[in-house]
This record gives structure tokens, C-alpha cells and sequence, in this order.
């Protein structure tokens, strides 16, 4: 597969989130928004727009990480769901997103994206960060 890099994307330009984990196809970073403890999202390290667009075996290594990172996500923190959401209307480049939800988060039981019906008060501490990004890191190297 191509490295097809696109000048104006987010995804393509140097990250400004924590990596928690990557390879040489994907990368795992921790979003900033932790009103959603140990929300995270899986990017595609090369700029390709769909799924369709993955070989196979590209697209199963995809779905395994994320499946893996969803696993490890519901051990260590047991949120009361689990969203997983790929979008990309606004940077068509793939990539996952894996949103712990809880009943007292700012959206619950509505998207992240709807409105807010609340402010949580349970964020994650930057230690707790840190925590979490070595347990995930941990894991996923075992
Ligand atoms: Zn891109």
C-alpha cells in the first residue's frame, strides 16, 4: 500500500495528542477530552479514505487493534458503554474512535457529539493519564 500523505490534513501533519501505542500502520493516540476516561483513537497512519479502500489483511489488522484497545479500555476502566464511531466527514482519512461512555458523562445517553446535558466531574487526573496510557501500552505489547 502507498503512502498517499494529503498536505491539509490533521491526520497527516505531526500529532498533537499522546501516543499511546502505534506500529508502522497504525497509531493509538489518548484525545484530550477525558470528560470520557480513556477515550482514545485508532488512526491509519497512511491517508486512505474508506475501509473499501484497505486490502484485507490491512483492514483486519485495523479492526483487531481497535477490537484489542476496546477490550483493554472495558478491563481497565469498566465504563457503563462503550462507543465505537468512524466518521471522517471532516478529515476523510480513516481513523476510530473508541469513547468509554458513562452515566454521568456531558452527553450520556446522546452521542459526544450532541449537546451537553451535564459536566462531569470524574475527569481523568494527568496521572491517571499516564497510568492508563502504560497499561494500554503494556497490553497491547504482550
Ligand atoms: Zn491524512
Amino acid at each position: 500500500m502507498k503512502s498517499l500523505n494529503s498536505d491539509n490534513c490533521v491526520l497527516c501533519s505531526s500529532q498533537k495528542y499522546p501516543i499511546v501505542w502505534a506500529n508502522d500502520l497504525l497509531r493509538i493516540v489518548l484525545i484530550n477530552d477525558q470528560n470520557y476516561r480513556g477515550y482514545c483513537r485508532v488512526d491509519l497512519i497512511n491517508h486512505v479514505k474508506e475501509m473499501a479502500d484497505l486490502d484485507e489483511e490491512t483492514r483486519n489488522e485495523f479492526m483487531g487493534v481497535i477490537f484489542q484497545t476496546e477490550k483493554i479500555i472495558k478491563e481497565y476502566l469498566q465504563p457503563d458503554k462503550i462507543n465505537l464511531a468512524s466518521l471522517g466527514n471532516i478529515t476523510p482519512h480513516l481513523h476510530w474512535h473508541i469513547i468509554p461512555r458513562y452515566f454521568s458523562d456531558n452527553h450520556f445517553p446522546d452521542s459526544i457529539w450532541g449537546e451537553k446535558k451535564r459536566i462531569d466531574i470524574n475527569k481523568f487526573s494527568k496521572v491517571q493519564e499516564l497510568e492508563f496510557i502504560k497499561y494500554v501500552k503494556n497490553k497491547l505489547n504482550q
